[in-house]
């Protein structure tokens, strides 16, 4: 069993948390929590383990919240770090990691560079194979990477045009807007998002644009993309259909909106009513000569879980991109 500890309890963290909890070849030895807040209450409850700064352990008594002891115990006592801590918390954390010899996974919100590789599972597994530090990118680049690496089975990519609207806060973010707007951010082209695909795809020609727009559930992507050679729908259709981690949605289903798509995972019973599957709208793919284009939404929350236990097991050479990713996708119930 792998000792996994998870720094920043967030969003993020407390998904990469319970999914760590389900895999058979892991442990999770606890969690780094700073302030004695609900999520740390749910954490104690939940039976995690709760590791704070030294200087915090007195305000988490008072609190009544049990402590497992600070933040560097916890480091040490694990074979890797998951780091969730907010963008740029993590490339300060990696002197901690450094100094006790431990492998880590940091999250899209740190730079390129804070790792030795930027990951996705669909693109790069193997890249990653043994690397210490190891950058799962961001919810928008996971999606586009998935879904670019997948086509490129069918067809070499050649260009990538990509229009992303961006979910403006999570749902749990008060103080985060537009409320009445629709952002273009940046105004400028092209969004980091080319850039970030690039950490992973060197030589891809893309372009991307982005517009922030005032809602909480979903990103949605508006994709073209040229392959080298002519495909037909049908032969994209069964791309998506036979490739883990995407789900395809039909309008005659009634599942036209992200709205809907939060509701069918709902329905579902799907832990945080998590989607972390690249949600196709199948109505939408066309295909002209040899070029695609589709949309799809992505559930900011959730997508990067999968890739963080898979970027785990790449790390520390534990299992084959193959065996990784199917022991994940069964552990939490991903569709096929
Ligand atoms: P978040 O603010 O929800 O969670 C961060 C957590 O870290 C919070 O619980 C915070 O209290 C804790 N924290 C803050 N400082 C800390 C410290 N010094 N030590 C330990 N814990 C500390 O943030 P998030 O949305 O989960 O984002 C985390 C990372 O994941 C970022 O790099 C972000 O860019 C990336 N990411 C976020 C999303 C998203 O949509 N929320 C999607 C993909 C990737």
């Amino acid at each position: 069993m792998i000792k996994v500890a998870l720094n920043g309890y967030g969003t993020i963290g407390k998904r990469v948390a319970n999914a760590i909890m389900l895999q058979p070849d892991m442990k999770l030895i606890g969690i780094a929590k700073t302030s004695p807040n609900y999520e740390a209450f749910i954490a104690q409850k939940m039976g995690i383990n709760i590791f704070v700064p030294q200087e915090s352990i007195k305000s988490f008594d008072e609190a009544g919240i049990k402590v497992a002891g600070n933040i560097e115990d916890m480091i040490k006592e694990a074979d890797i770090v998951v780091d969730a801590t907010p963008n740029g918390v993590g490339a300060q954390y990696k002197e901690l990691y450094q100094k006790f010899g431990k492998n880590a996974i940091f999250q899209g919100g740190e730079k390129a560079n804070v790792a030795d590789v930027s990951f996705s599972s669909l693109c790069n597994y193997n890249e990653a194979i043994g690397k210490k530090y190891i950058r799962v990118v961001s919810c928008n680049t996971t999606a586009l990477l998935r879904t670019i690496c997948t086509l490129n089975k069918l067809s070499k990519v050649e260009k990538v045009r990509a229009t992303i609207v961006r979910r403006a806060a999570d749902p749990k973010e008060v103080k985060k807007g537009p409320i009445n707007a629709l952002v273009p951010d940046p105004a400028s082209v092209p969004s980091h998002h080319a850039k970030d695909v690039n950490s992973v795809l060197k030589d891809l020609d893309i372009i991307t644009m982005a517009v922030i727009a005032p809602t909480t559930y979903m990103h949605m992507h508006l994709l073209n993309v040229t392959l080298k050679s002519q495909v037909s729908k049908e032969d994209v259709i069964n791309q998506f259909l036979n490739t883990n981690r995407f789900l395809l949605v039909r309008g005659k289903s009634k599942v036209n909106s992200t709205a809907e798509i939060i509701e069918v995972a709902r329905d579902l019973g799907r832990i945080r009513n998590d989607i972390p599957e690249v949600v196709i709208f199948e109505d939408s793919i066309y295909t002209m000569g040899n070029e695609v284009f589709l949309m799809y939404a992505v559930h900011q929350e959730s997508i990067v879980v999968p890739e963080n236990i898979d970027a785990i097991r790449a790390s520390l050479n534990l299992a084959s991109a193959e065996d990784s990713i199917k022991i994940t996708n069964t552990s939490l119930n991903i569709s096929k």
